[in-house]
This record gives C-alpha cells, structure tokens and sequence, in this order.
C-alpha cells in the first residue's frame, strides 16, 4: 500500500508535500512529483501539506486518476529524490 500523486500536482508551485516526507519517497518528474510505492509507509504527512490536493491514499484515489496509481510506480524509479522544497516546477 502506499499513497499516490494524482493529476491536481501537475505544475505544482509548492512542493510542500516533500519536506514532510519521513522516507524521502517522493521523486521529481517534469512537471509532477511521484511516489514510490514500495518506499512510502502510509504516515499521510503529506496529504494536508498539498494545497491543491493531489495526495490520497491508492484505496482512495478518485476513479478519474486511478492511472495514477500505476504512473506512480513506473515513473518513481526513473527520476530523482527530491528531499526539499523547489521553485515553481512550471509556469502555470
Ligand atoms: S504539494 Fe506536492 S503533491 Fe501537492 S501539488 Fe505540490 S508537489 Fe504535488
Ligand atoms: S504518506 Fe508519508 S511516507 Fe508516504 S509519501 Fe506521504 S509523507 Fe511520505
């Protein structure tokens, strides 16, 4: 089990989610952070830090955005850890 990045993230200007991260499981994508799935353990430190709410549990992730939940995994292990909050990942 383990949570989930969903649509609301894409050209996220906050990465708020990050820093509360225990693990440091969340990845940096192009224009949208990730979760690892076998890297998360479920403490949802992240979920009220999203302003946009983007961040839900995978047994919760709206029927719309259950792509995400495989997007996740594949996309985690080919990006790189982001431990720290960012500049505006896009101009949106
Ligand atoms: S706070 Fe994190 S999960 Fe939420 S939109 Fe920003 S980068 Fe994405
Ligand atoms: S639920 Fe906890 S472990 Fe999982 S990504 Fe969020 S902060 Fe990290």
């Amino acid at each position: 089990m383990a949570h989930v990045v969903c649509e609301p993230c894409f050209g996220c200007k906050y990465t708020d989610c990050v820093v509360v991260c225990p693990v440091e499981c969340f990845y940096e994508g192009e224009k949208v952070l990730y979760i690892h799935p076998d890297e998360c353990i479920d403490c949802e430190a992240c979920v009220p830090e999203c302003p946009v709410e983007a961040i839900f549990h995978e047994d919760n992730v709206p029927e719309d955005w259950k792509s995400w939940i495989e997007k996740n995994a594949e996309e985690a292990p080919n990006c790189e850890v982001i431990t720290e909050k960012q500049e505006p990942l896009a101009d949106s």
